[in-house]
């Protein structure tokens, strides 16, 4: 039975003039309060509204304030909110699990879940060198990754993580795993074709591999729809046929990270799902699994890693808050919203309204260079000159500055100079899959006035 509560008075607490939290990211040039949330709608402290157009970092993509997940919460914590996941379970996070493994397909039978995309991350990286290692192959250890690329802020996603300047900086505490091109789409070499250049990428991965010696490579792992790091690139369907077929050949684990195109973003559950002959062996997922109403993620696996990893007595790593039953009861919460309310469908069609509106702009604009993207995964880059396809130069700090335009008027964008600049200047165009058209009319009206004000400054 549940104990009645007493009421318990709060204790006053003293505002202070300047906030001593600490969160010293880039971005934007300061950081607001924000008050309350519904929808794609945010609002601050001093009342004024903004249009998510990012879903916060790509992670919002049922919304803000949804009642289901509030709901799921309350109910849930009444009942328990913590135990420890090697020892106990509890009905909301088998239910989860089953739903993720479930909607992942066949292949994808277990899932291990945890607080966030860097741990999925890692865990994935675990299973992969527990797995080769107890299947007698101790020599594999090497995990091949793309340059550029974005894996996580833990060492070991940073040490898959393809940019050169957090390699500089964390490099002496981790051991930077090798890395073979990314097949950017925008920003070609001289002489490729888009799809020239996929098959180059994807031949040298191969090089790679034969150069490391391939008894010693343990896996490649890769956003099948890109983030942050290369603004929601997409390759041409042959690139994931290619990678494939290579892995195979020599024994390499396929590890996907759909920490940010996971879960519905781009049409269908997986990312993976677009291109089905290509199935990876290993996914990791978070962000809009629980689509920020908590910290949650979660690795994918199938029945022939897991059972092997555990028949050798256990798999060697776990946390805390591994599959702690309020997130999962939220994540049962936002999935069924997910699937209720057809949101992966209302993803593919507003994608489809969202980069034909976007490319119209592009063709009326001065300074956007590309728009790419899968569903409500997209990214617009900006350039200083669409012929020579020149950015902006650093001091102009340009999609920092598009963010900063953007949130006077009232529309959040999630934006990214990549690895100091190297490979573009870019932002999210990645809404909650929620979004109507009348919301989506709104949105490109104040990315219209974004780049309009952004181009006079820049005339
Ligand atoms: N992988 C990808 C593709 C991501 O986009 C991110 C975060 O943006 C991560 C991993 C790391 O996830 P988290 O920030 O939840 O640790």
């Amino acid at each position: 039975m549940m104990q009645s509560q007493t009421a318990v008075q709060p204790t006053p607490v003293q505002k202070e003039s300047s906030a001593k939290a600490f969160y010293a990211g880039r971005g934007v040039s300061e950081t607001l309060t924000v008050s309350h949330a519904k929808g794609i709608f945010f609002w601050d402290t001093n009342g004024k509204r903004y249009l998510d157009g990012s879903s916060g970092a790509v992670a919002a993509n049922i919304g803000h304030g949804n009642e289901r997940v509030r709901d799921a919460m309350v109910d849930q914590a009444n009942r328990i909110s913590y135990v420890i996941r090697t020892a106990f379970t509890c009905d909301a996070t088998d239910e989860l699990c089953n739903l993720i493994s479930k909607l992942a397909g066949p292949g994808f039978d277990q899932t291990f879940l945890v607080s966030g995309g860097s741990e999925a991350v890692e865990s994935a990286l675990k299973l992969a060198r527990q797995y080769a290692y107890v299947n007698g192959e101790r020599d594999r250890w090497k995990v091949l990754a793309r340059l550029p690329g974005y894996h996580g802020a833990t060492l070991g996603a940073a040490a898959v993580t393809g940019d050169p300047d957090r390699d500089a900086m964390f490099g002496p505490i981790m051991q930077i795993m090798p890395k073979v091109p990314s097949p950017l789409s925008y920003r070609l070499p001289e002489g490729f074709t888009v799809e020239t250049y996929a098959d180059h990428c994807a031949d040298a991965l191969e090089k790679q591999i034969l150069a490391e010696g391939p008894e010693t490579v343990l896996a490649f792992i890769m956003e099948p729809v890109g983030g942050i790091a290369t603004g929601a690139l997409v390759a041409p369907d042959s690139y994931y046929t290619k990678v494939r077929e290579i892995c195979d050949r020599h024994g390499v684990l396929l590890i996907f990270d759909e920490v940010m195109c996971g879960a519905g973003r781009t049409g269908s559950f997986l990312a993976a799902h677009h291109w089905p002959d290509s199935l990876p062996d290993l996914v990791v997922c978070a962000k809009g699994l629980s689509a920020g109403y908590t910290p949650l993620g979660a690795m994918i696996a199938p029945d022939r890693i897991v059972d092997k990893v555990v028949e050798s007595g256990g798999f060697l790593h776990g946390h805390t808050y591994s599959g702690n039953p309020l997130s999962s009861a939220i994540g049962v919460a936002v999935l069924r919203e997910l699937l209720d309310n057809d949101l992966m469908a209302n993803a593919t069609r507003m994608g489809h309204l969202l980069r034909e509106r976007l490319n119209a702009l592009k063709d009326k604009s001065r300074t956007i260079g590309d728009v790419r993207g899968l569903g409500l995964l997209n990214a617009v880059e900006i350039v200083q000159d669409k012929a020579t396809k020149t950015m902006f130069p650093g001091s102009k700090q340009a999609s920092y500055r598009i963010s900063d335009i953007a949130r006077n008027l009232g529309l959040h964008l999630y934006s990214r100079r990549a690895a100091s600049g190297k490979f573009g200047d870019w932002f999210m165009a990645a809404p909650p899959l929620t979004i109507t058209e009348q919301e989506l009319d709104l949105l490109m009206e104040l990315t219209t006035e974004t780049f309009r004000i952004f181009e006079s400054e820049n005339s």
